[in-house]
């Protein structure tokens, strides 16, 4: 009898001890499952199908509406603008656009909403910006709250830096390709104390933000390689260079990886000037020389920027 008692007791026990783990396990399955939720708001957790619907199409317009907003900001630097921080301003213009589009929700789908634009940030690649808003939209007992993050690409865009950098000096102009600096690249590197500035009179630059298909860069040696790259006005990826939100505030250079792009002189008998990369143009501003002066539009460019991309002579 004794021994049974301390078998059914040990029993007893164990099947506790069981009951307790496997509680324990499904308590920590269900944790897990919600804080994976919270961490990615995804449509997919909205249980109503026309609230999904909207909270989808609301994600597309948002995509739309941050270029749209990118592009307005940029387009106030081109009209002598000064942007202390593009991130606010950037902000600041799609949230407007975003009251806008909700009142036309709120119409169309009779639905109440609210939202407001978190972040705008660069991601990996300099060429696409992740823009973050927080949106809370409700239809009778149906809600969703969350955020939204949707990546924007600044390709086809205007290049900001040179307006950004040069507006003080009147004379800067483009056409629908090219940024033609007239005399103010030669004021602004003589007010830097830049040897030979004449080698910038007339210089031109791209005007529109395209990725260069010439990966990698060094071969940009080969063949007609660079002068194909220059005639379509490619920009290359550099961790020296600035971000476009960073060019957007007319930082030369800045901590994110960005973009580089070339300034094309025009102008023959000058031997060297600064370097032609934008960033050494607009910031660091060291030399940077041609093999032959008498090529009015050969890059004056540096022994590191030769060899990134293999047009060591
Ligand atoms: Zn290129
Ligand atoms: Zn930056």
């Amino acid at each position: 009898m004794k021994y049974l008692k301390i078998d059914s007791k040990g029993n007893i026990i164990t099947g506790t001890t069981v009951i307790l783990i496997a509680s324990l396990i499904l308590i920590l399955i269900f944790v897990l499952t919600s804080m994976y939720t919270l961490e990615n708001e995804n449509t997919d957790s909205i249980a109503n199908d026309n609230l999904k619907y909207i909270v989808n199409d609301y994600n597309r317009n948002l995509e739309v509406l941050s270029r749209d907003s990118i592009a307005e900001v940029t387009e106030e630097v081109y009209h002598g603008k000064y942007i202390f921080s593009s991130e606010r301003e950037i902000k600041k213009v799609l949230n407007k656009k975003l009251d806008d589009k909700n009142k036309e929700y709120e119409k169309k789908y009779g639905v109440s909403i609210s939202s407001n634009v978190l972040s705008i940030k660069n991601t990996d690649d300099p060429i696409n910006l992740e823009v973050t808003t927080h949106l809370k939209i409700s239809k009778n007992k149906d809600r969703f709250s969350g955020n939204l993050k949707s990546i924007t690409s600044v390709e086809g865009l205007k290049d900001p830096l040179p307006y950004a950098i040069l507006t003080p000096y009147s004379g800067i102009w483009h056409d629908d390709k090219k940024i033609h600096y007239g005399t103010t690249l030669t004021t602004y590197l003589t007010a830097h104390g830049i040897d030979k500035p004449e080698g910038y009179l007339g210089a031109t630059s791209p005007l529109i933000i395209k990725k260069c298909p010439y990966d990698p860069y060094i071969h940009h040696g080969d063949g007609d390689t660079l002068q194909n790259c220059l005639k379509n006005g490619y920009f290359h990826e550099s961790a020296d260079g600035s971000c476009y939100l960073c060019r957007l505030e007319g930082k030369g250079i800045c901590p994110h990886y960005g973009f580089e792009v070339f300034i094309v002189p025009h102008c023959v008998g000058v031997e060297y000037s600064v370097s032609g990369s934008d960033h050494v143009v607009f910031h660091d501003r060291y030399p940077g020389h041609k093999i032959n002066p008498e090529d009015p539009t050969e890059l004056f460019l540096d022994v590191a920027h030769r060899t990134k991309y293999g047009v060591l002579v």
